[in-house]
């Protein structure tokens, strides 16, 4: 695996990728890897001649100082998971080579960034449509890939790329779970043993609803079954717990005739915030 530091680096190494017709593969990454973000590679490898991956700590996408100060650095042992990988190139950029200058454009995804995430983390979709245009601009992937994890910015970058007319495929990996059906992500390096045992309940509660909804229980009635879940765990505060329309993100009370629905939910376990989804038909 080669290590690519600049954007200039990344034009000489790929440019000449692209001209021999090799289709290139984007996985962005803030590091801290694990086998999610493993995932994304392995579907990439499938689909694409060569992988890049990209690990970048994106200050702009943190409402958050504390949670930028706290995000979890594992660079040493992300190169040696990434060189016994299929991944052929590491963008590895410094903020400045991001950010030369601190954006004066931002950007108002509508509806979108109001609701779920947008509306508890203010200006956090505003820096993720960012830096992943940046990203997008600096390496021309075919393809880029992003799990389904972060639902809502799956949803935020399929307009980025529909609104702005990025040449690129954007591909969506099934979530990776630990096998008591937590969601692997690299804020559960965070969680204290306590924690980490009462963050079962965001899958669980995530399960339940689900299939309680398909077996014809009313949404309302099992967000309140929910609700009590979460008021007998102390250590957990849910933040929000929705049924949503997974490709625009409208709220909704009864999965009606709706064919794409998720469930989405967010919670804080001691001071750290772990999101999850389901979705209800797949
Ligand atoms: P992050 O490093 O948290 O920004 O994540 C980088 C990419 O990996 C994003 O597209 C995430 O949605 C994806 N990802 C994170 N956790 C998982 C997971 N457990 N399963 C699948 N993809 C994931």
């Amino acid at each position: 695996m080669y290590i690519l530091g600049t954007k200039e680096e990344v034009n000489s190494n790929l440019q000449i990728l692209r001209n021999n017709n090799k289709t290139i593969g984007l996985v962005p990454t803030m590091g801290a890897l694990h086998q999610g973000h493993l995932e994304l590679v392995k579907i990439a490898k499938q689909y694409s001649d060569i992988v890049v991956v990209s690990i970048f700590v994106n200050p702009t996408q943190f409402n958050n100082q504390e949670d930028f100060e706290k995000y979890p650095k594992t660079l040493d042992k992300d190169l040696e998971i990434l060189n016994n990988s299929e991944v052929n190139y590491l963008f590895l950029p410094d903020t400045e080579d991001i950010y030369p200058s601190k954006p004066l454009l931002s950007i108002d995804f509508g509806h979108l960034d109001k609701i779920l995430e947008g509306s508890f983390r203010p200006g956090h979709f505003n820096g993720v449509g960012i830096v992943v245009s940046k990203l997008l601009n600096i390496v021309k992937p075919h393809i880029a890939y992003f799990g389904q994890k972060d639902l809502q910015q799956v949803a935020i970058i399929k307009r980025l790329v529909q609104d702005l007319s990025f040449d690129v495929q954007i591909n969506v990996v099934p979530t990776v779970r630990e096998e008591d059906g937590m969601a692997l992500s690299s804020r559960n390096l965070r969680l204290d043993p306590e924690s980490r045992k009462a963050a079962r309940i965001i899958s669980k509660a995530l399960f339940f609803a689900k299939s309680e909804l398909l077996l014809g229980r009313p949404w309302l009635s099992i967000r309140k079954m929910v609700n009590q879940m979460f008021e007998s765990e102390p250590i957990a505060k849910l933040e929000y717990f929705e049924l949503i329309t997974s490709d625009t993100f409208y709220v909704l009370e009864s999965i009606g005739e709706e064919k794409s629905v998720s469930i989405c939910a967010a919670a804080y376990f001691s001071d750290v915030r772990l999101i999850d989804n389901v979705s209800i038909f797949d």
